[in-house]
C-alpha cells in the first residue's frame, strides 16, 4: 500500500483517536503515514463510524436536513422510497433535506424507526396504503 498523499510505501503504524463526523467525535481506528501524517481509514471502518454517527443522530433526534439525508442513506433508502412510505411527494423530502421547510417531527421520528427497525417499520408504514 502507498500513502495517497505523499506516495510513501508501507508500513503504516496503527492509529486510534477521536475524529469528527456529523458533529460527533467518534473513536476511529486507522493507520497513519509516518512521513506526512495522513490517516488511512479502511472502508469497513468508515462504514462502522458512519453507522455509529447515524445511531447517535437518531438517539438524539434528527434535527436538520443534512442529518435527515445522512440517516436516510445509512438506512439504505432513496428519497422517493421515503416519500412513498410517508405519503408525501418526493419534492417534499427534497425540501426537508435542503432545510427549505421544517422536517415534521413525525417524519424525523419515522425515519429513525426505519433506520433502527427497517423491516417492522416498513411493514407498518406500508400497511397504511393496503386496501
Ligand atoms: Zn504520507
Amino acid at each position: 500500500m502507498r500513502c495517497p498523499t505523499c506516495r510513501k510505501e508501507d508500513p503504516f503504524p496503527p492509529w486510534e483517536g477521536m475524529l469528527p463526523l456529523m458533529g460527533f467525535e467518534l473513536l476511529t481506528r486507522a493507520q497513519q503515514c509516518t512521513s506526512c501524517g495522513e490517516l488511512l481509514i479502511k472502508a469497513s471502518e468508515c462504514r462502522r463510524t458512519e453507522r455509529l454517527a447515524a445511531e447517535r443522530i437518531v438517539a438524539r433526534g434528527i434535527r436538520s436536513g443534512r442529518e435527515f439525508t445522512f440517516v436516510r442513506k445509512e438506512a439504505g433508502l432513496r428519497a422517493n422510497e421515503v416519500a412513498e412510505m410517508f405519503g408525501v411527494r418526493k419534492e417534499t423530502v427534497s425540501r426537508w433535506e435542503r432545510d427549505e421547510v421544517p422536517i415534521p417531527r413525525t417524519a424525523a421520528y419515522a425515519l429513525g424507526a426505519l433506520f433502527e427497525h427497517p423491516k417492522l417499520t416498513r411493514a407498518r408504514l406500508e400497511a397504511f396504503v393496503q386496501p
